[in-house]
């Protein structure tokens, strides 16, 4: 009988050793020894799949990108010391200098920032679609169009893209479909079902769900990820050995953390809407979102994450922020502590007026990070928050 993927991710780990442990052990050392000369050529010579060094690979670490394989549906991944540095290898893996990349505008800060800084100095270039507008989307590619990079939900406007749609554009075209699918997890949604070739994660966030190490992850296609390793192994944003110990042991707790993530932020997100002081609530789960019949198709629940605009623009973000006492203010998300944060005056405020608006931006955006309290207290603290504007 074939097991769910949930129970396979859980029981697959490291070979037991002959201490006979129940939990993984943890394998703290740069490299790894053999036996004779013979042995040490054949693994140099990529002849078996022996470590040799950790900045190559090491058993902590594949079970790490193991379990995630198997969550996520992919034959293959590299796992890396943060999301951006997943990222990056995704990129200067598989596009060389004359290629084209297609991205949806609203993306992470640091992803933009790759985009638009450092992938011109090697001569690589991009333009941005609007994730709500899918009309336009063929329109934008180049015959030097080499990958589509997606993240859906978007951050942090939470707009959803249509992974059907938008794989199906990458197969007519011939190009490599590449998902940051950090906000949804593989509990809530799983791209490579709908066609994706690569999936890129920032294990920081939800994945190790704890607030407490940096990590990064891309899996899917056997043949990218290969090219993905040869860059890595060569350049080094290896995962550390512990990190990857700490992020392994979370993905046994990622489905229940989820469902609880995803019930608590769908129950706030209901009890926000029509909330006097707020202009309107997103969450992928509510009727009242643009893209809420691609969300029920492609998403399992609606995520951890809820965003709302306040009505008095930049000035009521900071008094809602300062009147919060339970919700953490931090640049982070996807913690058991719930956060609060507001784009326009600290993550996305160098940006102008008009690029805020493509990224779906706007002066009241508030983004909440909905984490494992109890729920009547969430929202009982942004209620607060709310009456004392
Ligand atoms: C945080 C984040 C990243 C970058 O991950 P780090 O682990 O911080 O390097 C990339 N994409 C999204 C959507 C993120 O939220």
């Amino acid at each position: 009988m074939s097991q769910h993927r949930i129970t396979q991710a859980i029981r697959k780990q490291v070979d037991r050793t002959n201490e006979m442990e129940h939990s993984s052990p943890l394998f703290l050392t740069s490299s790894f020894c053999f036996d004779n000369a013979e042995e040490m050529r054949a693994a140099f010579a990529d002849e078996n799949d022996d470590n040799i060094y950790s900045r190559f690979s090491n058993p902590n670490v594949q079970e790490f990108i193991d379990r995630v394989c198997i969550l996520e549906g992919a034959e293959a991944g590299y796992a890396t010391a943060s999301g951006m540095s997943a990222v990056f290898a995704s990129f200067m893996a598989l596009l060389k200098q004359g290629d084209h990349l297609l991205s949806c505008s609203a993306i992470f800060g640091s992803t933009h920032t790759v985009i638009t800084k450092y992938l011109p100095k090697y001569g690589i270039e991009h333009s941005y679609f609007q994730a709500n507008k899918p009309e336009t989307w063929e329109s934008f590619i180049r015959p030097n169009t080499r990958m589509i990079y997606v993240e859906t939900p978007t951050n942090p406007g939470l707009d959803i893209i249509d992974l059907e749609a938008i794989s199906a554009l990458a197969k007519k075209h011939n190009l490599i479909l590449n998902v940051d699918n950090c906000f949804a997890t593989p509990v809530t949604q799983q791209p490579v079902a709908f066609g994706a070739d690569l999936v890129v994660h920032s294990a920081t966030k939800w994945l190790d769900g704890q607030g407490r190490v940096l990590g990064g992850v891309v899996v899917g296609r056997k043949d990218l990820i290969r090219e993905i390793y040869l860059f890595a192994r060569s350049t080094g944003p290896a995962l550390s050995p512990f990190n990857a110990w700490l992020l392994s042991r979370s993905l046994e707790t990622l489905e229940v953390r989820m469902q609880r993530h995803a019930s608590s932020a769908h129950f706030i997100a209901r009890s926000l809407e029509g909330n006097p002081q707020i202009n309107w609530v997103k969450y992928p789960f509510l009727p009242s979102h643009p893209q809420h019949e691609i969300a029920k198709k492609q998403m399992s629940d609606g995520g951890g994450l809820v965003c709302f605009e306040l009505k008095g623009g930049v000035e009521a973000g900071r008094k809602f922020l300062n009147n919060l006492t339970i919700l953490s203010l931090t640049a982070n998300l996807g913690d058991t502590r719930s956060i609060a944060s507001h784009p326009a005056s600290t993550t996305h405020a160098k940006l102008t007026e008009e690029e805020q608006q493509t990224v779906g931006i706007t002066p009241g955006l508030i983004r909440i990070s909905v984490g494992l309290e109890n729920r009547d207290d969430i929202l009982g603290d942004i209620l607060h928050s709310l009456t004392n504007l």
